[in-house]
């Protein structure tokens, strides 16, 4: 195929995309995702780090046992709490979620790269502990599905439920997208969905161990990321970037 012909298919499916996220926009999260099976079948999956979206969305896949692969990013660095939630949420819905490892063991990448890269080069830490084991998974799939909300970051309120992953070359699914903080804790509420314990202790937004604090009354739920420094996101959303 040339290089027009490429760019004609690249425009119709993003025309596709368009079409389907107007549609998907009145619908219900269940129902992004029940489409979002119909269309890639086992050529789809969802990145969970068990925040409360993802819980939502676990809820979801669980209770209508939808066929849909879920992992993790395991980096080695996530706190005891999110580790028994993983199992809770597992036992809880008869599901496998799948752990996926970066290369380089906590006490390799130290070996290579010194001790406590996060504190120095966060970006890198992340890149190599999160974007480069997403992308090898990413690579095998056609669309995957995230649990981002429009108001938890700038760099988010653009999202659309279903639109192209230019960062990944796929489709992203984001059947969370219109829905509230509010909406998100009154669902697991109503449904008894098991929730990070850390969530009650001050901690709205749960990454590494290393990278993540309790915010104060008042300050933004991502507050707590990556304190004291520029960076406010993994990189596995959002544009490309060399980096990350
Ligand atoms: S959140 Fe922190 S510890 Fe985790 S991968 Fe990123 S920089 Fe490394």
């Amino acid at each position: 195929m040339d290089n027009t012909a490429v760019a004609t298919e690249l425009e119709a499916s993003h025309a596709h995309l368009a079409r389907w996220a107007a549609e998907l926009e009145e619908r219900s999260p269940l129902e992004a995702l029940e489409w979002a099976v119909e269309q890639y079948a086992d050529r789809l999956t969802f990145a969970t780090a068990f925040g409360p979206e993802g819980c939502v969305l676990i809820d979801l896949i669980g209770r209508r046992r939808l066929p849909i692969d879920i992992f993790t990013l395991d980096t080695g660095l996530v706190f005891p709490e999110t580790y028994e939630l993983w199992q809770r949420l597992e036992a809880r819905y008869g599901l496998r979620i799948r752990g996926v490892e970066p290369e380089l063991s906590v006490e390799g990448q130290a070996a290579v790269h010194g001790e406590k890269l996060w504190e120095r080069q966060p970006e890198q830490c992340c890149h190599m502990r999160k974007v480069v084991p997403l992308r090898a998974e990413l690579a095998r799939v056609d669309a995957w599905i995230t649990a981002i909300r429009r108001d938890q970051t700038p760099q988010r309120a653009g999202a659309l439920v279903v639109e192209p992953d230019e960062k990944f070359g796929i489709v992203k699914v984001n059947p969370l997208v219109r829905w509230t903080k509010k909406q998100v804790w009154a669902h697991l509420l109503e449904h008894d969905v098991p929730y990070n314990p850390l969530h009650d202790r001050g901690y709205p937004s749960i990454g590494c161990a290393p990278c993540t604090s309790a915010v104060k009354p008042g300050e933004d739920e991502r507050a707590g990321r990556w304190r004291g420094t520029a960076k406010t996101e993994c990189g596995l959303h959002g544009p490309a970037r060399a980096s990350a």
